[in-house]
């Protein structure tokens, strides 16, 4: 991904559901992450965790809640960050034509 996207795009985190499940990461999470962090090839002390928690229902999953956490390496956790919308015409950068397709293959 990021010689498509010129390196300006790259791997910062994942995020995954917690279906019946808190928004908070949980022991594999935690694992998972640290690891991440202590990739050298990675190059991410601090990735980031997004976790929406879902309740799912006879006709549709229903958010509950989503959370963004950080790795913080100095205290070996998952520190609780804020998660931040913006708007369209607030961007600062324009959006580059990749093919993600070609991206994710
Ligand atoms: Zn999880």
């Amino acid at each position: 991904m990021q010689n498509a996207s010129q390196r300006r795009y790259r791997y910062i985190g994942s995020w995954h559901t917690h279906p019946f499940g808190r928004a908070r990461p949980s022991r594999s999470d935690i694992a998972a992450v640290r690891a991440i962090s202590r990739e050298p090839q990675v190059l991410l002390r601090r990735p980031l965790l997004m976790i929406l928690a879902t309740r799912p229902s006879r006709r549709t999953y229903r958010e509950r809640n989503v959370r963004m956490f950080m790795w913080n390496p100095d205290l070996s956790a998952l520190i609780a960050v804020d998660l931040q919308a913006v708007r369209e015409d607030e961007r600062q950068y324009p959006v580059l034509a990749v093919d993600w397709d070609t991206v994710v293959a």
